[in-house]
């Protein structure tokens, strides 16, 4: 017991983004194979939290295998005279930011997604005990938060516990997420930031509004407002709105100056609802990830977590998450949190629910009371279509508006976006009445065309592949003669065989 009060291991904000691999991995906690949760809770009453204890419920590290996973479960009882409940979310948030700084222990993802590593090197530097980690978690949280006076955790490794407690804590998260709901962008002067994730997402802009809940799904406003009175220095400083530039997009004054002052000069506008029109940055921790689909011009989505192993688009959450992921706008990809599907603009401007052709069955199912009655059964699981082709019949055979076209409002004008079979221009349709052979008749301008097929809506975006980028790509641009030229080059590793340095002779 004394030995473990000596700390064994480094504790700094320089390791937090510090990743345990596989290969350097002891064991790992929770993660994709193994249930695992984080809970806050706020104790009313200061005799009832035991300040600095921590328990453990299940095997500890020295009774562990190498190389194997297990449950996961950290839940922390708190008290301090400005603690309420509205703290608790942000509090548990904090996790996130706090374990890491511990060497040697990888803390990714947050609720009931946290995957946990610890490595072989602080194993081997004399770690013993996850107890060790809770009570070192407990005084970082106190020492960067100090209006929590109290605190204690208990820790669980044992399966069938991990799992009887995993539901009491989604029963929590659930209850969170719906008292958020009934407050609206409108209905607020200011939106809140979030830059807890920049550390391994530098150029990452988390906006969370009442419509927007934060894509790691753990932030809604109204925790960030609590996390912002209470810690006014913290990752969560209040966005003033601005005007509203556009209110279906989501596009605000104040977000696209927040944009550019958080990604340090990388984006400068973000629209809040769009898919494909300057999209909020995806970081690393969102829940759900959202594909465009070219061929049926509509959206998938998937999340961590998901039993489903493949999409139409033949990639796995995995692949998937590392093209959304870096704290990039991404064109064709967005990082969401689960509470956004309540939201009543949920990707409003390309279409809402409208839009979504395809959902992993176990996501279609947790969410089913988001989704509009009228569209309920014109989404596609992987148990409808696993490929594009079965995904087009499936779409046509439930009449999914895409196919007949998604309209939405642009700049004030509606506009119709989606799989629509293109219609002959009406001169032409009115040409052809007039004198069928003649508009049949081939031309040199336009060779006789095969029978109609039916042709896909581009919308007016850039479009991604449906598999990430192998290699960034640098394009020079033009300029008139004598303009300077700025060329960035992102994610590059430069060589420079030599420098040379002349002195530049005076005239
Ligand atoms: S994903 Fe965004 S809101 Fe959530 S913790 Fe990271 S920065 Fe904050």
């Amino acid at each position: 017991m004394a030995g473990e009060e000596e700390f064994p291991l480094d504790v700094s904000p320089m390791y937090e983004g510090e990743r345990v691999r596989k290969e350097d991995m002891f064991v790992e906690l929770g993660g994709p194979t193994q249930p695992g949760f984080e809970l806050v809770i706020y104790e009313p009453d200061a005799e009832k939290v035991k300040d600095g204890h921590v328990e453990l419920i299940g095997p500890d590290l020295t009774e562990m295998e190498e190389g194997k996973a297990y449950p996961y479960a950290m839940i922390y009882k708190v008290w301090g005279p400005e603690i309420d409940k509205d703290l608790e979310p942000v509090i548990e948030r904090r996790n996130h930011e706090f374990q890491p700084y511990i060497q040697g222990y990888m803390h990714l993802n947050q609720r009931d997604e946290i995957w946990v590593r610890i490595s072989k090197s602080a194993m081997k530097k004399g770690l013993k005990s996850l107890k060790q980690i809770g009570r070192k978690t407990i005084e970082l949280f106190k020492s960067e938060l100090p209006f929590i006076q109290k605190m204690e955790a208990l820790y669980i490794t044992d399966k069938e516990e991990v799992e009887k407690r995993l539901e009491e804590a989604r029963k929590v998260y659930r209850a969170r997420d719906e008292r958020a709901r009934g407050l609206h962008e409108e209905d607020v002067e200011e939106f809140y930031q979030c830059t807890l994730c920049q550390s391994f997402a530098p150029t990452n802009v988390c906006i969370v509004t009442p419509d927007r809940p934060a894509l790691c799904g753990a932030m809604s406003w109204f925790d960030c407002r609590a996390s912002a009175r209470v810690d006014p220095e913290g990752p969560n400083a209040p966005v003033p709105k601005g005007e509203c530039i556009d209110p279906i997009a989501g596009e605000y004054t104040g977000v696209n100056e927040a944009a550019v002052r958080l990604s340090g000069g990388e984006y400068n506008r973000i629209k809040l609802h769009s898919f494909f029109d300057c999209p909020h940055t995806s970081c690393g921790c969102f829940e759900v990830a959202g594909f465009y689909i070219p061929e049926v011009d509509g959206i998938g989505w998937i999340h961590r977590g998901s039993k489903v192993r493949e999409t139409p688009i033949g990639l796995p959450f995995s692949t998937i998450a590392g093209s959304v992921g870096g704290g990039r706008q991404v064109y064709g990809f967005l990082g969401i949190g689960i509470p956004y599907f309540y939201s009543p603009k949920f990707i409003q401007a390309d279409g809402g629910w409208r839009r979504v052709v395809w959902m992993a069955s176990d996501l279609k199912e947790r969410v089913a009371d988001a989704i509009p009655d009228e569209m309920k059964d014109k989404i596609a699981t992987e148990k409808e279509a696993k490929t594009i082709d079965e995904l087009k019949e499936f779409l046509k055979k439930v009449d999914h508006p895409v196919v007949k076209g998604v309209v939405r409002p642009v700049d004030g004008k509606k506009i119709t976006e989606g799989w629509a079979e293109e219609e002959a221009p009406p001169e032409a349709a009115a040409a052809e009445a007039a004198a069928p052979e003649a508009a049949a008749a081939p031309t040199a301008a336009a060779p006789a065309q095969q029978p109609a097929a039916p042709q896909v809506a581009m919308p007016q975006f850039p479009l991604l592949p449906t598999a990430p980028a192998a290699q960034p790509q640098i394009q020079i641009p033009t300029t008139p003669a004598g303009a300077p030229v700025k060329v960035i080059l992102k994610d590059a590793n430069v060589t420079i065989g030599k420098i040379i340095l002349k002195r530049k002779e005076e005239k």
